[in-house]
């Protein structure tokens, strides 16, 4: 199997995916069975998202180790938001322990009183800790509309920087939806300085339900086009996931035309979405 780091190095486009973890320790087999069907698509990776929502470090490995015996290489999530260094470190142990070597570093959300707590205030902190901690192959996460918590996208940009300085190797987006912010992102990302490998994060909004939500967990700004198509299915569930995926689909095809040919799918738990969007870019994805 190919490592992380020579799939995200190649010019091949690819196409990973992300799932999350239940909350509950009895949907296990129902988020297992869904990571199968995902991971039959052949993505290139399937990352593992890790506490949000609640969940567990444990059910992050366990369903990352399902993603790994289906054949596809896994990618772990992990957040230092309100942790100490002996539970980051336990973490860490029972990734290695398991062979589970490509970590997503992440601060995780704040809570909703206050500031950074715990022994890494920063994801940065959390890089530098896990580069002490053995052979692991680090991402982060990146914002190309600029983090909704920064005084400004400059500040950002130099905190990314740092970021990365303290041993990222990759990096996946945050969703956007209009392609120009992304290109323009990643120009100032190269005069920072900064030239690690970038997965570009699509969502597939097919529930308009999901829209404002969405908007605004991600900071994300949404283009006029898809408030029309937002506004025009909202009552039609099926028509609305339709149109859902031929946007992602479209935005993809005009990534991959511009040299960004590493994308990643959220798409959550939701196969049917996935599998849509692998059927449509069938001869496009694996092109050099
Ligand atoms: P950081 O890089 O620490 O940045 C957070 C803020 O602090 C930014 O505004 C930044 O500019 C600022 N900053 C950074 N460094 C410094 C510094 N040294 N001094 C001062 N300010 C600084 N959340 C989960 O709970 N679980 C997940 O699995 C998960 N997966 C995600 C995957 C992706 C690809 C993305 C984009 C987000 C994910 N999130 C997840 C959400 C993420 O945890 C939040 O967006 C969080 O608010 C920021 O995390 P970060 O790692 O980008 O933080």
């Amino acid at each position: 199997m190919m490592s992380l780091m020579e799939m995200l190095s190649d010019s091949r486009m690819r196409l990973s995916c992300e799932v999350f973890p239940p909350k509950k320790f009895e949907a296990l087999e129902d988020v297992k069975r869904v990571t199968g069907e995902i991971a039959a698509l052949r993505p290139a990776f399937i990352s593992v998202t890790y506490g949000a929502a609640g969940t567990t470090p444990g059910l992050t490995l366990e369903v990352a180790e399902s993603v790994r015996a289906a054949g596809v290489t896994p990618l772990c999530h992990i957040t230092c938001v309100q942790s100490s260094r002996e539970h980051v470190t336990q973490v860490l142990r029972s990734m290695d322990g398991a062979g589970l070597r490509n970590v997503l570093a992440l601060r995780g959300d704040l809570p909703k009183d206050g500031a950074p707590c715990g022994d890494f205030p920063h994801a940065e902190d959390l890089v530098r800790f896990i580069r002490t901690q053995g052979d692991f192959c680090v991402g982060g996460a990146c914002y190309p509309e600029g983090h909704p918590e920064c005084a400004s996208r400059a500040k950002d940009m130099e905190y990314l920087k740092r970021k990365v300085d303290a041993g990222l190797s990759f990096l996946t987006t945050q969703m956007f939806f209009d392609n120009g912010i992304l290109y323009n992102f990643l120009y100032r990302m190269e005069r920072a300085g900064i030239h690690v490998p970038v997965c570009a994060g699509i969502m597939p909004i097919c529930d308009a339900r999901q829209v404002r939500r969405v908007m605004q967990l991600s900071g994300s700004v949404m283009p006029p086009r898809f408030a029309a198509i937002a506004d025009r299915f909202a009552d039609q569930p099926r028509a609305m996931t339709q149109a859902g995926i031929a946007f992602a689909t479209e935005q993809i095809v005009d990534l991959v035309s511009n040299g960004v040919n590493k994308i990643h799918l959220y798409t959550m738990n939701k196969p049917w979405i996935a599998e849509a969007i692998f059927r449509n870019l069938s001869d496009i994805i694996g092109l050099e």
